[in-house]
């Protein structure tokens, strides 16, 4: 078959071990995960009455507009309707940003290590890769992105704050990398974990997209809203953005359950905030940890922290899989020596922490 050939060494996504799966080769009664940085807390009660409620119907189509959760949304964000883009999560909205704007003759840039979809689509669309280290403190180098631009570009992907590291663009580093962009190219920032950023000198993008027409924002209902069952994400543009990029999008890439759920969702802002305060609370036992154990962290804006144990994170995830406790290694994330771990509740931060210690203990004996 005439596969393309940018193809030929693409791995599928290696979906970490199931709770279910750790639980059988274990032998273990309770299992937390803290690997995918869902939210701990669930969703909005909002969202559970809706589904008891059944007020959707299995027979027809969706409605392919997505209207009733575009009017909430765009509502909720001040913006108009038309500066909307649904996708079957946020990973569906930077595939179709891809298929529409990548192929081989055409340059992509992004930060590494990043989230790793961005990469992953322009692979698929044969289009040319310039990817630019983080710097020693896991922040975009804006500058270093700059100089890769060129004629050939037609996405910058900026994410921030940045999986895995959980730092985030400053405001004034954003503005001056706006200005200094060509009009060519658009400008795709990444906003997974918004609705956890606290950091004052963090940037306000639908301000800043009413100066700049070539940026386009991405956000979820995946990770603070806690629905990523659901698959919902969104990109905001500018209306010609937009009205370019809708064509490229499936009729009906939403379906009709996950339309009501996000609706249900973005009512509920009370426990948007709750949430928030939780994480920054949760950050700071892993802050504390570390700082009493000497162990290096990035501070985070996000919902996960990243933490150097100074050995193969490969060895400290196995370690605590063996003990009920999913997280993430560095290793697959580009940071061979650390773990990311997604803030759960108090109380499973304190027993992840709980067998970290425990680890460390045992680092100690040999
Ligand atoms: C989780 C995540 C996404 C994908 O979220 P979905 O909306 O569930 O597809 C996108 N970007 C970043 C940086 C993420 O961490």
């Amino acid at each position: 078959m005439k596969w393309k050939s940018q193809i030929q060494n693409l791995k599928a996504y290696q979906p970490g071990k199931t709770m279910d799966d750790v639980k059988e080769l274990f032998n273990l009664e309770k299992v937390v995960k803290l690997a995918s940085n869902e939210n701990p807390f669930g969703c909005s009660k909002n969202v559970e009455t809706f589904l008891k409620t059944n007020a959707f119907s299995h027979a027809i189509y969706p409605d392919g507009y997505a209207k009733g959760l575009r009017m909430k949304l765009s509502e909720h964000l001040s913006v108009e309707p038309g500066q909307l883009l649904f996708g079957n999560g946020s990973d569906e909205v930077i595939e179709i940003i891809s298929r529409a704007l990548l192929d081989g003759g055409k340059s992509t840039v992004m930060a590494t290590p990043t989230f790793p979809q961005y990469k992953h689509n322009a692979i698929v669309e044969g289009a040319e890769i310039r990817e630019v280290p983080l710097d020693s403190a896991g922040r975009h180098q804006l500058d270093k992105m700059l100089e890769e631009i060129d004629d050939t570009t037609s996405i910058v992907w900026l994410c921030s704050p940045n999986n895995p590291t959980g730092e985030y663009i400053r405001n004034g580093e954003l503005v001056s990398f706006l200005d200094a962009v060509p009009s060519h190219v658009l400008v795709v920032l990444d906003e997974a974990y918004y609705e956890y950023v606290v950091a004052e000198d963090y940037y306000d993008s639908l301000e800043l997209l009413k100066s700049y027409p070539q940026l386009m924002i991405t956000r979820t209902f995946s990770k603070a809203y806690g629905i990523a069952g659901f698959r919902v994400g969104f990109g905001i543009g500018n209306k010609e953005v937009i009205g370019k990029l809708e064509p490229i999008r499936e009729p009906f890439n939403n379906n009709a359950l996950a339309q009501g759920a996000a609706s249900a969702a973005i009512e509920d802002q009370t426990f948007i905030e709750e949430c928030r305060s939780h994480n920054r609370k949760g950050l700071q036992q892993y802050y504390r940890f570390c700082e009493e154990n000497d162990l290096d962290y990035i501070p985070s804006q996000a919902n996960f922290v990243l933490i150097n144990f100074g050995v193969s994170g490969d060895e400290v995830f196995q370690y605590l899989m063996s003990k009920g406790y999913i997280v993430r290694s560095g290793e697959a994330l580009g940071y061979s020596h650390s773990v990311r771990v997604t803030v759960g509740s108090h109380e499973q931060n304190e027993e992840v922490i709980g067998r970290m210690k425990e680890f460390l203990a045992l680092q100690k004996q040999v």
